[in-house]
């Protein structure tokens, strides 16, 4: 079965040399929705609390929220890098606080000091599902997303492809240890009564 969950991201793209408007800069709230498979966790019922898949994705993903998109050859990337250190923004503020981890990948580079991803590829609806699903893909067992932007939505379907150990009291997923984050409780392949 799946667990679904939904977030949104408040950004800046445009579509570097693309014959429209879109080369324009201009921005978007644009939705992800992340589909996620694992057999139902029968302690609680659940094939993975959604608010946990938010979280897990957030993590890496609030690098795109407030941020500025731009494609790694685009000449705007050197002009506004050039304002942000003159205006003393570049290496951050005190406000600049809902940062993600610092990512890098071969489709983009996360500089969260100045809420900027650089990409490979120019950021559409279909590059950004490429983004995501490389980012997350060890982290959740993602079988479907889709990501909406304006009039724009793209949507994949990826195979099943791990499983991750969740905690029976609470849902969410176990440390390399075996225990869980939020309530304790450990794995214990060597008790005695199993
Ligand atoms: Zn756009
Ligand atoms: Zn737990």
């Amino acid at each position: 079965m799946r667990s679904i969950a939904t977030l949104n991201l408040q950004y800046a793209h445009r579509f570097y040399k693309f014959k429209g408007e879109a080369q324009y800069l201009h921005g978007h709230t644009g939705t992800l929705t992340i589909e996620v498979e694992e057999p139902i966790n029968k302690g609680v019922n659940m094939v993975y609390p959604c608010n946990e898949i938010k979280k897990v994705a957030w993590n890496v993903l609030k690098n795109f929220d407030h941020a500025l998109i731009l494609r790694v050859d685009d000449p705007l990337l050197p002009a506004i890098l050039g304002v942000y250190e003159q205006t003393g923004i570049k290496n951050g503020t005190p406000q600049n606080k809902m940062k993600g981890d610092a990512f890098k990948t071969d489709l983009a580079q996360a500089y969260p000091d100045c809420r900027l991803v650089v990409t490979k590829e120019t950021m559409t609806v279909e590059g950004m599902i490429k983004i995501v699903y490389d980012l997350l893909k060890e982290k959740l067992n993602i079988v479907k997303l889709t990501f909406v932007s304006g009039d724009n939505t793209a949507s994949e379907e990826f195979p099943s492809h791990i499983s991750i150990e969740r905690c029976p009291c609470c849902g969410i997923a176990l440390n390399e240890k075996g225990v869980c984050p939020k309530c304790g409780y450990k794995k214990d392949n060597a008790h005695p009564l199993f």
